[in-house]
């Protein structure tokens, strides 16, 4: 978030200084990606000096950038949802996943039934392309 790194270099507090009530030092490894709100939610789940830690083992800034991008998702899912975080994300997916196959299993009965066997079976793959689970 660029205003935070404009903030830090005028002597301002970044968001995640701000909220652990400490000064910002050049170089903060916080102000480049987080708002206040969004520290505040990545330091109540991780803790600041974990996420700190995280962040410096990652030596490239693009990477470093989306590392703190998904901490805050980590970290908002997570208050969310206390039990299961962004695991409940997965099992929904994989909810919505297991009822569009019952849907194309239903279907390719369906086709089977009027057209026969052979019209319902699996599209037979495409050379390049990668194969169907
Ligand atoms: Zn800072």
């Amino acid at each position: 978030m660029p205003d935070e790194e404009e903030q830090a270099l005028a002597g301002a507090p970044c968001g995640a200084c701000r909220t652990l009530w400490r000064r910002c030092v050049s170089g903060c490894v916080f102000a480049p990606y987080f708002t206040a709100d969004d520290f505040a939610a990545v330091h109540g789940v991780f803790d600041a000096s974990n996420v700190s830690k995280m962040l410096e083992r990652i030596e490239l800034p693009e990477q470093r950038w989306v590392a703190a991008v998904t901490l805050v998702e980590e970290a908002k899912a997570r208050q969310r949802d206390p039990t299961f975080g962004r695991v409940s994300y997965i099992r929904i997916l994989q909810e919505v996943n297991d009822k569009a196959r019952e849907l194309v299993d239903a279907a390719r009965e369906e086709i089977a039934t009027e057209f026969g066997a052979l019209a319902a079976a699996e599209p037979l793959p495409i050379l390049g392309a990668r194969a169907r689970a």
